[in-house]
């Protein structure tokens, strides 16, 4: 996949250099927030991005990555998988519930969990393929009517649901804060909102605000752009 955006060509990129400078701000950061050292895992969003970029990072030790679309996660990650056993493969983009059994046997963490119908296939599926990816609950704190996720609002019903109905068990909470918005006071609401309903990880922060996040309590940053450069050509993608 040739990278059109990239007019280096893809040359001058460094994924590695990227994750380490990144992952060395977030300890400052942490420090700065009294918060725990190496609290914060970064995953590094891989999606529309090829081999090139994602062996360099296998290489240097990282394992845990972000895909948003499930045909391309089983596209690019089994031979990774083979090579690398212990990756951790994220699936941080919407879940169409005819692809759930794909994403049950491919991902070992969804992020996206958005609704009933959603929370009861999953169940299902888990249980058939005896397989529990941790579930994170997408949270829209800005309630921005075309954006996926439960309104903070509906939230704890919709957590008694997943939890009683459908026997599932909740590792996170996950927001995408409105592009124009300061994130803080959406960061500092998912966190609220973890704490009160006893959820553990907040998945918060992407290239631009992973900082605020990682002060305000992620557990997990995901973090593209500034991993491994301009995503190519979203026409192609979707992405
Ligand atoms: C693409 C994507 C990211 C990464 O975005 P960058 O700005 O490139 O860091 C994070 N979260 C979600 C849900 C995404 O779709």
């Amino acid at each position: 996949m040739p990278f059109h955006d990239d007019p280096s060509g893809g040359s001058q990129i460094d994924p590695a250099a990227n994750l380490a400078a990144i992952e060395k701000e977030i300890e400052t950061a942490l420090g700065e927030a009294g918060r725990k050292p190496g609290s914060v895992t970064v995953n590094a969003v891989s999606k529309t991005h090829d081999a090139a970029r994602i062996i360099p990072l296998l290489e240097a030790g990282h394992r845990v990555f972000g895909e948003n679309r499930v045909q391309e996660a089983q596209a690019k990650w089994p031979p990774f998988r083979e090579a690398y056993p212990d990756i951790e493969l994220r699936l941080i983009g919407p879940l169409q519930t005819n692809k759930v059994k794909e994403a049950v046997a491919l991902f070992d963490a969804i992020e996206t969990l958005d609704r009933p119908k959603l929370a009861k296939a999953l169940a299902k599926e888990m249980e058939k393929q005896g397989r529990s990816p941790a579930l994170y609950i997408q949270v829209n704190t800005g309630e921005e009517p075309q954006k996926a996720g439960i309104a903070p609002d509906a939230l704890p019903a919709f957590v008694d649901q997943c939890r009683e109905e459908c026997g599932l068990s909740i590792r996170g909470l996950m927001c995408i804060p409105p592009v124009s918005d300061d994130p803080a006071p959406h960061f500092a609401l998912l966190a609220k909102l973890a704490s009160r309903l006893e959820i553990a990880d907040l998945s918060m922060g992407m290239s631009g605000d992973y900082l605020i996040a990682a002060q305000l309590g992620a557990s997990h940053i995901r973090v593209g752009t500034k991993v491994f450069g301009p995503r190519p050509s979203t026409k192609v993608t979707g992405a």
